[in-house]
């Protein structure tokens, strides 16, 4: 299998019960089959050092004007869109068998996306449980009989 973004050949690597093919020596990118990147982020609860420190090649250049083929399957183009709906991380996405290609930098992008997004859901609680704290406090005071 040839990287879609530089054609160098891609390694495979393991990484708990998942195997990934990362491009070793080359851009070093990382191609997930469709729900390999959920298995790698729910069973390391983010992402291995060995994913984070693929070995690249300096002096390449990967050109992104470049339309990426799909490494799994024959003559289908894989899709630039965002991970999520945060709208902060693009990530290209192959329409027929559903695997990603992440660039170098692209995962902890992604990890650093969800940690932010995890921190903001627990202050919106926070700040929830203190507004009803605050209103029952108040209602409290309220009821307290006049002296
Ligand atoms: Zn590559
Ligand atoms: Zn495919």
């Amino acid at each position: 299998m040839d990287c879609p973004a530089c054609s160098h050949a891609l390694t495979e690597i393991q990484v708990g019960s998942v195997k990934l093919d990362v491009c070793a020596g080359g851009c070093a990118g990382i191609w997930f089959d469709a729900f390999e990147l959920q298995r790698v982020e729910k069973e390391h609860s983010g992402i291995g050092d060995a994913l984070v420190n693929v070995p690249r090649d300096p002096a390449l250049q990967v050109d992104f004007s470049f339309k990426r083929s799909c490494p799994r399957c024959d003559d289908i183009k894989l899709k630039r869109h965002f991970f999520s709906a945060r709208k902060e991380v693009e990530v290209d996405q192959c329409p027929n068998c559903g695997g990603y290609w992440l660039d170098a930098g692209e995962l902890e992008k992604i990890h650093a996306e969800k940690v932010r997004a995890a921190e903001e859901a627990h202050l919106a609680d926070t700040n929830i449980s203190m507004a009803a704290i605050r209103f029952l406090y108040r209602q409290r005071l309220q009821e307290r009989p006049p002296l």
